[in-house]
């Protein structure tokens, strides 16, 4: 019935997620609120980590994109797993390392990461490097080499896949900011002036072709071209890539009428794939690793907000003012993402109108969406947006100086504070 399989209506008509009241969650803490299921992470943590042991027979990892959603808590969760961590800059290095996570299972993301902040992850001894440009490649032999660590690395390629999806989350192709072309003969380059450099490790070949991808070829594709890769790089250097990162970038369900494909399903497929070119091209299997973001957090999440005016416009649209807006969910202004939204307090009604649900910013565009199916909400309702557990709460601003909600993970009827709600104070901290 809703997009997410946390999510149900209780006796009293109200909206749960991870069997708590939404209302009562609500009245506690206040809102706007993020709600992180914390039983849904795990389970989604499981169902790729399980399929990495079954299809991979235990030669991979998962690494949890963290920049899908981060906070010390998230880290716990994922370390307590056994899984890794994808950190793209210093902030997520720092939040993993605070957390107490294990450094050598996390992959140091970034296009353009500074020296600063390679020092630091090599000073937090992370477990490899994905080394983006020759520029960086050059200045972290350097940084290696002044510190006596030689870090493991791998190369961030292009394999040249277009993935059908949002071309501001597209990320494989030869236009594109992240990482090394293949068909230019860049990334073999790169390759012979790794294997050279003293201080550095060339552990493996990483892609990522996108996000939000719904078709399974698009990642087969991609193990087929990255393999081929690494043989042509055991035939012309006599150089064994021991690693292979595919990346993420797994769709979920949004709206009720998406339909992805199970997690496992993508993992069997292309695991079948890699091992068959793997045979056909006659290279051993590389340790396997994925970075799964949105599909481990946002179906965890929801958002839960008060609505205040209610403004009819005849003839032309009504919409539903709320307490929150682009400062927590920028992604309907940046990419136009559609999402579900239900009022939490009359969720065992039918959603029989059609509303613009807006912000509290001074931006017409502050919008979580238009035409959204909604029961008629009035002010004071608590209205809900699912799926909203990635890329809200990391993406969230102080725009207008707003302080930014909480975050609650609610686990077996329980519900606790993981972040706190940004007060006032907060905002003028750093002002001087
Ligand atoms: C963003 C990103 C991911 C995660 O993508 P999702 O769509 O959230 O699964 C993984 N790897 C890299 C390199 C990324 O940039």
């Amino acid at each position: 019935m809703f997009v997410s399989e946390n999510l149900a209506v209780n006796a009293q008509g109200n909206l749960t997620i991870g069997g708590i009241d939404t209302v009562s969650l609500a009245e506690q803490y206040g809102t706007p609120l993020y709600v992180m299921d914390e039983e849904l992470v795990r389970k989604n943590l499981r169902r790729f980590h399980d399929s990495m042991r079954k299809f991979y027979g235990g030669r991979g990892e998962v690494h949890y994109a963290s920049k899908a959603f981060c906070c010390k808590e998230m880290c716990r969760i994922v370390a307590s797993e056994g899984d890794g961590l994808d950190a793209v800059s210093i902030g997520e290095l720092y939040t993993a390392k605070s957390a107490g996570f294990p450094m050598d299972k996390v992959g140091f993301h970034g296009n353009n990461k500074t020296d600063e902040e390679l020092a630091y992850a090599l000073e937090s001894g992370v477990g490899h490097i994905i080394v983006d440009n020759i520029p960086e490649l050059h200045r972290l032999e350097k940084i290696a080499g002044e510190k006596g660590i030689r870090p493991q690395i791998m190369f961030r390629i292009k394999p040249g896949i277009d993935a059908h999806t949002h071309k501001a989350v597209l990320t494989g192709q030869i236009d594109s900011k992240f990482g090394f072309a293949l068909e230019t003969g860049e990334a073999m380059e790169a390759v012979k002036e790794a294997v050279n450099c003293k201080n550095v490790d060339l552990m493996g070949l990483h892609c990522h072709i996108g996000s939000q991808i719904f078709d399974i070829e698009p990642f087969e594709q991609a193990a087929r071209v990255m393999l081929s890769f690494i043989a042509q790089i055991k035939k012309e250097l006599g150089f064994t890539v021991r690693g292979l990162n595919l990346g993420g970038g797994f769709g979920i369900k949004y709206l009720n009428e998406h339909d992805p494909a199970p997690f496992e399903n993508y993992l069997e497929r292309v695991s079948g794939v890699v091992a068959e070119e793997c045979a056909k091209l006659g290279i051993e299997q590389p340790y396997m690793f994925i970075e799964p973001g949105r599909s481990i957090a946002a179906p965890a999440g929801i958002t839960l907000y008060k609505v205040g005016a209610r403004k009819e416009i005849p003839g032309i649209r009504t919409y539903i003012s709320i307490d929150g807006g682009m400062p927590d969910n920028p992604r309907y202004i940046l990419y136009q993402s559609e999402y579900e939204a239900v009022v939490a307090n009359k969720a065992s009604q039918e959603r029989t109108e059609k509303v613009t649900i807006a912000g509290k910013c001074c931006e017409s565009g502050d919008l979580i969406g238009e035409n959204m199916p909604l029961q008629h909400a009035e002010s004071g309702d608590i209205l809900a947006v699912l799926a909203t557990g990635a890329y809200n709460y990391s993406m969230s601003s102080n725009y207008n100086r707003i302080p930014k909600p909480a975050v609650v993970f609610v686990n077996g009827g329980e519900s606790r504070v993981a972040v706190k709600r940004e007060t006032p104070e907060d905002i003028i901290r750093n002002d001087i």
